[in-house]
């Protein structure tokens, strides 16, 4: 692998800490291995073994993490389709989604529930480098309660697709044990209900806390995490409670449930997907009729939920970026709509959502000793962006500004000239 030496670039390191401009950075291997202004080509190399890339001011920041990931939603119009599609079709489409999301700029991503093994044979296959895609937390199917959201189909048909249910303490340790047989990183629990299915809404609580807390002991146990869908108040007390790692949504939380979250603030990481309701809300209506996108009660929903992620964020909360992207409405590629939401909606410093991006992201990932900032000895998932994204946060979502990507210090996307000499501009 060549090494690569970035020159002049606006630096968002993703500490936080303010941006600055005319920083080289230099990757040699898979690793940063040094940054300053003015670096010389270290003297080891002849020139065809370096590249060196003159960026004029453009941005460098890490590689971005979503943190609420379907690969096997294959942006269909009903949830019910990802059910009923035969799983190599499914499989297909998974692997071009892992494509979309590194070519997004995102080089990792946490899986929020999957169908069958996909998300472990994508990940095993990403890391052997037979398939193009972010590093990957792989996820099963949907633990869900008889009842949820993701029991879709008439109690007479049968169908075994994104949810495996599993109802008593015993049948969620059963189903829990089984998922990380396969290899499962982290398993995902529907603790409440989602307006989307009329039979288990938002503000319904569809899990008890032992059924929870049963699934939390069968991960911890093995060092893994419990990923869990809860939008009522009741299902994030629940979770809490329950020592559950990462909560979706969270967005109908009362003060007790809010100062609960803001006690465990150490430990938690809250992935509101807002996305998922701004979509729903301003682009569904074509598909389902205004009416019935008014019964899921999204629209006020979204109002709560901004007004509660605003608060967990001033109070210090890890709020991540991370969407349900895989339906119609909200197809994958748009992942950064997030970012624009948690800056707009939130009221979030641009700064802050980058490092929520990026550093939070690393740490979702238990990868922060490698990834998520730009500092010498970390591994090198970079983003070169034509554009300031603290200036404008939406020029994230448009794939064509994100002109290098480098995962692992390799080339995902380069659409600059490369250079072997300094001062030379011939490719
Ligand atoms: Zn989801």
């Amino acid at each position: 692998m060549k090494a690569k030496l970035l020159r002049n670039g606006l630096l968002i390191d993703g500490t936080g800490q303010t941006e600055k401009a005319g920083v080289d950075v230099l990757i040699e291997g898979n690793r940063i291995t040094a940054i300053g202004s003015g670096l010389q080509v270290p003297s080891q190399y002849q020139p065809e073994e370096i590249d060196i890339i003159e960026l004029n001011g453009k941005t460098i920041m890490p590689g971005m993490t979503e943190a609420h990931t379907h690969l096997t939603w294959n942006n269909s119009l009903y949830i019910q389709d990802i059910d009923f599609a035969p799983i190599e079709e499914t499989m297909v489409a998974a692997i071009k989604n892992a494509e979309i999301m590194i070519k997004s700029g995102y080089t990792s991503c946490v899986s929020a529930a999957a169908r069958g093994r996909v998300d472990i044979a994508i990940r095993d296959a990403i890391n052997r480098g037979t398939l193009i895609g972010p590093r990957v937390l792989a996820n099963g199917a949907e633990v869900s309660a008889t009842g949820s959201f993701t029991d879709l189909h008439p109690s007479h048909v049968q169908v075994s697709g994104l949810s495996i249910l599993a109802d008593g303490e015993d049948a969620v340790r059963r189903t829990v044990r089984s998922l990380f047989k396969e290899g499962a990183d982290l398993v995902k629990l529907n603790v409440s209900g989602e307006s989307l299915t009329p039979h288990a809404r938002n503000e319904m609580t569809l899990y008890t806390y032992k059924e929870v807390r049963a699934a939390v002991e069968e991960a911890h146990a093995r060092g893994k995490r419990v990923y869990t869908h809860a939008r009522s108040s009741d299902s994030v007390k629940i979770c809490v409670e329950a020592e559950v790692d990462i909560i979706a949504h969270a967005d109908f939380i009362d003060d007790e449930a809010f100062n609960m979250v803001v006690q465990n603030k150490d430990r938690l990481f809250i992935v509101p997907g807002l996305n998922w309701l701004v979509s729903t809300i301003e682009e569904a209506a074509q598909y389902f009729g205004q009416e019935a996108i008014d019964a899921t009660g999204y629209k006020e929903g979204l109002e709560i939920a901004i007004k509660n992620m605003r608060r967990l964020y001033k109070a210090g909360v890890r709020v991540l970026p991370g969407g349900d992207y895989g339906f119609k409405w909200c197809p994958h590629g748009g992942y950064a709509r997030d970012l624009e939401h948690f800056v707009k909606l939130i009221g979030m410093d641009p700064m802050d959502v980058i490092v929520s991006a990026t550093k939070y992201g690393s740490q979702i990932m238990e990868m922060e000793d490698e990834i998520g900032t730009i500092e010498v000895g970390k591994l090198a998932d970079i983003l070169v962006v034509d554009g300031n994204p603290l200036e404008d946060i939406t020029i994230l979502q448009d794939h064509s500004k994100l002109e290098v990507i480098v995962k692992d210090g390799e080339y995902i996307t380069n659409l600059l000239e490369v250079a072997h000499q300094v001062g030379d501009t011939v490719a």
